[in-house]
């Protein structure tokens, strides 16, 4: 095995269903997982000794030891090796920024098997293209989703996954029914106007500024919450719209990660 950079594409859920509790306390989800064109990065090498170095504008609060999820994936793979995580994007924000560096280990070990055990979100970050998710995670099916444009915000608050599950008031809600094909860009937003993400109203209780987020990404067609947040996305006819979104709230909340990004339908980027 030899050295490697590895690209850890930021997860977006343009959907998130819950749809039940099973009796060992999980959570039942329908979800549309789409992956962006911007995330972390990591450069890999085989050694004699596990090291890990973080560095990158979100290094702050990530841990370096193993408790870091690309630690956890090596050793479960079974290698020892010198890991750089540059962190760009935040965490604890429900951009399944630790899910999707452990899925990129992952896949540098070559020891796919070893996902669910990581965590709920890693199965569906081995692969950058759109899937539906269901069950707790482990159920994905490949979807063809068109060309979209989305502007990521998020206010800065690390929200954590469980207290968000905690404060549901409904554990249980429809799910997505079966998919339809999109024959057009605008077809595909006005069917995702319709769903939702049945975790908003409890991360909103929980960060009220989320609701100001959603406010400042008003002008797109769908607005919503990512994941268990803080994170919310606009979705936008084109770059150009979505740039300008970008610049308004970027003048407007200059403390706020701002960021355009556009859904991966095919290979990973290259590195480098
Ligand atoms: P999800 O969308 O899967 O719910 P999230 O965006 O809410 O994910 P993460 O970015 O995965 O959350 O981080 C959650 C916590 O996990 C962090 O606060 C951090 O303490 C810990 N953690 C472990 N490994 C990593 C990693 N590689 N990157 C970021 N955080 C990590």
């Amino acid at each position: 095995m030899t050295a490697a950079e590895e690209f850890a594409p930021a997860k977006i859920n343009l959907t998130l269903h819950v749809t039940g509790q099973r009796a060992d306390g999980y959570h039942l989800l329908d979800s549309l997982v789409v992956f962006a064109d911007i995330g972390d990065r990591l450069w890999l090498i085989p050694a004699a000794q596990m090291a890990l170095d973080v560095g990158g504008r979100f290094a702050d609060g990530v841990p370096r030891d193993n408790r870091n999820l690309v630690w956890r994936a090596a050793e479960l793979s079974g290698q020892s090796l010198r890991i750089r995580l540059e962190k760009n994007l935040p965490h604890g924000a429900g951009i399944g920024g630790g899910s999707s560096d452990a899925a990129a280990v992952l896949r540098f070990c070559g020891a796919p098997e070893h996902a669910p055990s990581l965590g709920a979100d890693v199965p569906v970050c081995l692969s950058p293209l759109p899937q539906r998710m269901q069950g707790i995670g482990e159920e994905l099916a490949p979807v063809a989703v068109p060309p979209c444009h989305l502007l990521l915000v998020n206010p800065g608050v690390d929200l954590p996954t469980p207290e968000v599950f905690k404060a549901l008031e409904q554990r249980e809600h429809a799910g997505m029914g079966p998919l339809p094909r999109w024959p057009s860009a605008a077809e595909f937003t006005a069917w995702l106007a319709a769903q939702r993400n049945d975790l908003e109203s409890a991360a909103c209780r929980l960060a009220p500024v989320i609701g100001a987020v959603l406010a400042q990404l008003g002008d797109a067609p769908v607005a919503r919450m990512s994941g268990s947040g803080a994170t919310c996305f606009g979705l936008y006819e084109n770059a150009d719209l979505a740039r300008a979104a970008a610049r308004r709230i970027s003048a407007a909340k200059p403390g706020w990660w701002v960021q355009p990004a556009a859904i991966l339908s095919g290979a990973l980027p290259a590195a480098g």
